[in-house]
């Protein structure tokens, strides 16, 4: 989490961006969608309080394209935005993967919360974070670069992978 100067609210965090890769940085409406990105390995901020001007502010200085539901925002000069025309979440993640050609890879998978990248750890390594039940069933786990949460393929991993196959659906 950081706080801006005018007490903005931002949840992601900076750095560890690939050469190219696409940026995000979501309006305060877009919340479930910026977790979606995240899960598709998109670096993705999600502006939780701020105005337009914070928003613009962001996008222009880390070269993020903007993600609205805000129509006046998309006008704005010197910014790059999209404005997301639907308001169901995975709707929204289907036009922003059309939009912006989009590739599902495991291993890109960042943190849904924080949007830190995700590294693959062994069983032995977050014993003492994972519940024992859990830790019998799985073998790999993620662990967040960012703010330690650990995941594993449970049961909704395949609430994930629908969401992720119906993102990509034509
Ligand atoms: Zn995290």
């Amino acid at each position: 989490m950081r706080e801006g100067r005018n007490g903005t609210e931002v949840t992601g965090r900076l750095g560890e961006r690939a050469e190219g890769e696409t940026a995000f940085v979501a309006d305060n409406m877009l919340g479930r969608l910026a977790g979606w990105l995240r899960i598709f390995g998109c670096d993705t901020l999600y502006v939780k309080s701020g105005d337009d001007s914070d928003i613009a502010r962001i996008a222009e200085s880390e070269e993020r394209i903007v993600l609205t539901r805000d129509k006046q925002l998309v006008k704005r000069r010197g910014i790059s935005a999209y404005y997301v025309d639907d308001i169901r979440p995975v709707e929204q993640l289907k036009l922003v993967v059309h939009r912006f050609n989009l590739r599902f890879e495991e291993e890109r998978m960042r943190c849904s919360r924080c949007n830190g990248t995700l590294r693959i750890k062994k069983r032995e390594e977050v014993g003492p974070i994972v519940p024992d039940g859990v830790l019998e069933r799985n073998e790999s786990f993620y662990m967040c670069s960012s703010c330690g949460r650990v995941y594993w393929k449970g049961s909704h991993w395949n609430r994930i992978r629908e969401v992720v196959e119906k993102a990509l659906a034509d």
